[in-house]
């Protein structure tokens, strides 16, 4: 069995280190060569608590491993801490998606937010998830780290782009080209991110356009005062964490929907907004000199996370595991896993799972990083 993975950020780094960890699958990784994807920018907030489902599953399961493993925490750098997740006044007896807590997490009032964390001005009703253990990583960093081990376990990492692929390989192989070699696998994944939408199109594979992109953008401020814990306020749509001694770092979503993957635009009047929504929600906290911008772009899938899933009309052959959706970074190992037996179950006709993969469910996701 021959995988060729295609894409080096996360998702691709940590889906060929399973294969290779778990299944001891022969495995080519086209690392692409150094660019500005959305691993290298990630603010890495990690936590169990989300609103979907599925969502909520893998991120627990990731926290979860994360902390008990002290290779994954050390490759990361990770640096635990608490989380707080703001929700809107429910609508109901309790907010959609709230039904069971992580096991640690508790209920923070509007008070508690207030005097503690200097959380003010939410709607009247408005809640948090508080999670003591949570924290954030560097999703570089650990993709670095895996690349190395890969490396150091003989698999293949050339720092090649695919260019050019068919479906006429030995036995019903896939066939690929990148600028320097062509090599055959028996499947191809494309971890690509924001680029797998305009890479589908290029390669002339049929391309039914549900996966989207879209900038996100934040910064790291020189910052004094009252420091929240990491954040997330779907009340403002501010989001945020500790970034060392004295720093801070912000971001709002964007409507920058459609943009071209790679090199994205820091944009002044996003940045503003995101120290007006600071300055109201915020009020203990000073926020100085901005230290870091940081823009790129993500990919959006039907599912609202990272996902795997098969290219129609490719014979099984193509897949694609990508669609962060701007908050990947938190369940990308245990989506990682899974994906990875997901994939071999396919490629192994008889196998539980082998058939046709699930239509994901369209979600729409609160973009919440
Ligand atoms: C600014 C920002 C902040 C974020 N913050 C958080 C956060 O706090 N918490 C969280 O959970 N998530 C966060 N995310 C989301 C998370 O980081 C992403 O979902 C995740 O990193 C996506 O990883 P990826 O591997 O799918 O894509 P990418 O990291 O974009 O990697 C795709 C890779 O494919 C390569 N590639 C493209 N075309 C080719 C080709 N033809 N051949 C070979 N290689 C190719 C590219 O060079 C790139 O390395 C954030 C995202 C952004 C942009």
């Amino acid at each position: 069995m021959k995988i060729c993975v295609v894409g080096a950020g996360m998702a691709g780094a940590l889906l060929a280190w399973r294969l290779v960890t778990e299944h001891g699958v022969r495995v080519t990784l086209l690392a692409g060569g150094a660019r500005p994807d959305a691993t290298a920018a990630s603010g890495g907030l990690v936590r169990a608590f989300e609103r979907d489902p599925e969502t909520a599953r893998l991120s627990a399961l990731s926290l979860a491993e994360l902390r008990t493993s002290r290779t994954l925490r050390e490759w990361s750098g990770y640096r635990p801490g608490a989380s707080l997740y703001v929700l809107p006044p429910a609508t109901g007896p309790a907010p959609a998606g709230t039904d069971a807590l992580p096991p640690t997490a508790e209920w923070c009032d509007a008070r508690r937010l207030a005097d503690e964390f200097g959380l003010r001005g939410l709607p009247e009703g408005a809640v948090a998830v508080l999670e003591p253990c949570a924290g954030h990583l560097s999703p570089d960093g650990l993709r670095r780290a895996v690349i190395t081990d890969l490396v150091a376990r003989g698999a293949d990492v050339p720092p090649d782009r695919l260019r050019a692929l068919s479906f006429d390989g030995p036995e019903g192989g896939v066939s690929y080209l990148t600028g320097t070699v062509r090599g055959t696998a028996d499947v191809l994944v494309a971890a690509t991110g924001a680029w797998t939408g305009p890479l589908l199109r290029s390669l002339g594979v049929p391309d039914d356009g549900s996966l989207r992109s879209k900038a996100t953008q934040c910064a790291v401020y020189r910052a004094g005062g009252l420091l929240p814990p990491a954040f997330v306020d779907e009340t403002s749509g501010l989001y945020g964490r500790p970034a060392g001694p004295g720093r801070m770092l912000l971001g709002l979503p964007t409507e920058r929907w459609g943009a071209a993957p790679g090199t994205v635009r820091f944009l002044g009047h996003e940045e503003r907004a995101v120290r007006a929504a600071a300055g109201t929600r915020l009020p203990r906290l000073s926020l100085g000199r901005l230290l870091h911008p940081v823009a790129a772009v993500d990919a959006y899938g039907p599912a609202g996370r990272l996902a795997l899933a098969p290219v129609a009309g490719t014979a099984g052959r193509l897949f694609t595991f990508t669609g962060g959706s701007g908050g990947s970074a938190k369940l990308a190992l245990a989506a990682s896993r899974e994906a990875a037996s997901a994939l071999l179950a396919r490629l192994s006709p008889g196998t539980p799972g082998s058939g046709p993969a699930p239509a994901a469910t369209p979600i729409s996701r609160r973009e919440t990083s």
